[in-house]
C-alpha cells in the first residue's frame, strides 16, 4: 500500500479526487503539481503541506510563491519541476494524472527514481508504451492502473493463475454523447454539445477524446503495454450504462467482469491501496435501479480515431506517438473553434499517412514523432480546413 505520495495533476479531477483517497486513508503527500490552478494548488498545499509544488509556467510559480510564502513547500515548474516532483526521494508512489504526453518524461523520472506508478496519463504508454515498460521491469517497480477500464481488467486478473489460459481483455466503453450518429451528421457538432459526456465528469481533453473514441483507441494501446496482450485480443464493446467497467475471457470462454457505479475513486483507491481493499464513498451498485444493460459493437466508420489508433498498433514504432501527438494538436484546434469535430479523425488518420513511422529506441524516437505529429496537424488544418468544410477532403501530397 501507499504510504507516501506525489500526484502530478492534482487539481484536475483525478487529482483531486486522488487527494480526498489520500485524506480518507491518511496517505502522505509529498509534491503536488498543476498546470496553472494556481488558487485551487495553494489550497491544497495548506491542506497537505508537501514538501514540493510544481507550476506549469514561471509566472505562475512565482504567483504560487507568493500565495504560500508563509508555508515550508518549495515551488517549482515547468517539465523540470514535473521530473524532480516524480523523483523526490520520500514518495514510494507517483500518481500521475496529467492531460497528455507531456507525462512520458516525468514518469521515466519517476521509473528510474523506483517509484511505484498508478497510471492515470494514458498517453504516456501510447506514445512511449515499450520505452515505459521496460524500464518498469529493469527497475523492478509496479505500474497499478488508474483508468477505469484498465482498473477493471487489473482486479479481474486477480484471479488469473497464468496468463497463457487468458483469451482476451473486453474493453467497454460508454459510446460518448455521440453513440449512434452517422459522420454527416457529426459535421456541425459544437463544442458545448462535444463536452457533454453521458456518465462521466472528466477534463476537457479526455471527454473530447471519448465523444471522437479517440480515448478508447488509446485504452486499446494503453492494454497492450499494460498488460502485455496482443492487440488483436484486445476487443471493444460499446456498453452504454458503464456499469461493467471491462472484463477478460478465458480459455474455457469463461468472462470475468468488474462492475461498479461509475465513479473514479474505485479504481484511485485500488491503485494505491493494492493489493488491499477498503471501504470507499462511492455509492452502492443496485443493479434493480440500472434495470438492463446493454452492447453495442463499436462502429469503426463514423469514429475515425478508433480505427486510427488500431491502425497505428499494427503499424508499430512510432506509429502511436503519432497519432497521439496529431490527436492532442487537433482536440486543442477544436477547443479554439479552429476546425471542426470530424477534423480531428481526419488529421489523425492522415498522420499516419504522412508522418514518417521508425522504430521506438530511444526517448528521443518518441519525441521527434510526437513533434512532426504535431506539426502535421497544425498545417493540416491551416491549409485544408476552411471553418465551413467538414471531412473527406483529400490529404495533401506533397508531405514526404
Ligand atoms: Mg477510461
Amino acid at each position: 500500500m501507499t504510504e507516501n505520495i506525489s500526484v502530478l495533476g492534482s487539481t484536475g479531477s483525478i487529482g483531486t479526487q486522488t487527494l480526498e483517497v489520500c485524506a480518507k486513508h491518511g496517505i502522505k503527500v509529498s509534491a503536488l503539481t498543476a498546470n496553472r490552478s494556481t488558487e485551487l494548488l495553494e489550497r491544497q498545499v495548506r491542506e497537505f503541506k508537501p514538501a514540493l509544488a510544481v507550476m506549469g509556467s514561471e509566472e505562475s510559480a512565482r504567483d504560487l510563491k507568493v500565495r504560500i510564502a508563509d508555508t515550508d513547500t518549495k515551488v517549482s515548474w515547468g517539465n523540470e519541476g514535473l521530473c524532480e516532483a516524480a523523483s523526490i526521494e520520500s514518495a514510494d508512489t507517483v500518481l500521475t494524472a496529467v492531460v497528455g504526453m507531456v507525462g512520458l518524461k516525468p514518469t521515466l523520472a519517476a521509473i528510474e527514481a523506483g517509484k511505484n506508478i498508478a497510471l492515470a496519463n494514458k498517453e504516456t504508454l501510447v506514445a512511449g508504451g515499450s520505452l515505459v515498460m521496460k524500464a518498469a521491469k529493469d527497475k523492478g517497480i509496479s505500474i497499478y492502473p488508474v483508468d477505469s477500464e484498465h482498473s477493471a481488467v487489473f482486479q479481474c486478473l486477480q484471479g488469473c493463475r497464468d496468463k497463457k489460459q487468458l483469451k482476451r481483455l473486453i474493453l467497454t466503453a460508454s459510446g460518448g454523447p455521440f453513440f449512434g450518429k452517422t459522420a454527416e451528421e457529426l459535421c456541425d457538432v459544437t463544442v458545448e454539445q462535444a463536452l457533454h459526456h453521458p456518465n462521466w465528469s472528466m477534463g476537457a481533453k479526455i471527454t473530447i477524446d471519448s465523444a471522437t473514441m479517440m480515448n478508447k483507441g488509446l485504452e486499446v494501446i494503453e492494454a497492450r503495454w499494460l498488460f502485455d496482450v496482443p492487440v488483436d485480443n484486445i476487443d471493444i464493446v460499446v456498453h452504454r450504462e458503464s456499469v461493467i467497467h471491462s472484463m477478460i475471457e478465458y480459455n474455457d470462454n469463461s468472462v470475468i467482469a468488474q462492475l461498479g457505479v461509475p465513479n473514479m475513486k474505485i479504481p484511485i483507491q485500488y491503485a494505491l491501496t493494492y493489493p488491499d481493499r477498503y471501504p470507499c464513498d462511492v455509492g452502492v451498485l443496485d443493479l434493480t435501479k440500472v434495470g438492463g444493460l446493454t452492447f453495442y459493437e463499436p462502429d469503426y466508420d463514423t469514429f475515425k480515431c478508433l480505427r486510427a489508433c488500431r491502425r497505428a498498433m499494427a503499424m508499430g514504432g512510432t506509429a502511436t506517438a503519432v497519432a497521439n501527438g496529431a490527436n492532442e494538436t487537433a482536440v486543442k484546434m477544436f477547443l479554439d473553434g479552429t476546425i471542426r469535430f470530424n477534423d480531428i479523425g481526419d488529421i489523425v488518420d492522415g498522420s499516419l499517412d504522412f508522418v514518417e513511422v521508425k522504430p521506438v529506441e530511444t526517448l528521443d524516437d518518441v519525441l521527434n514523432a510526437d513533434a512532426a505529429a504535431r506539426e502535421f496537424a497544425e498545417y493540416y488544418a491551416k491549409s485544408f480546413f476552411p471553418p465551413k468544410m467538414c471531412g473527406g477532403i483529400p490529404l495533401p501530397t506533397w508531405i514526404d
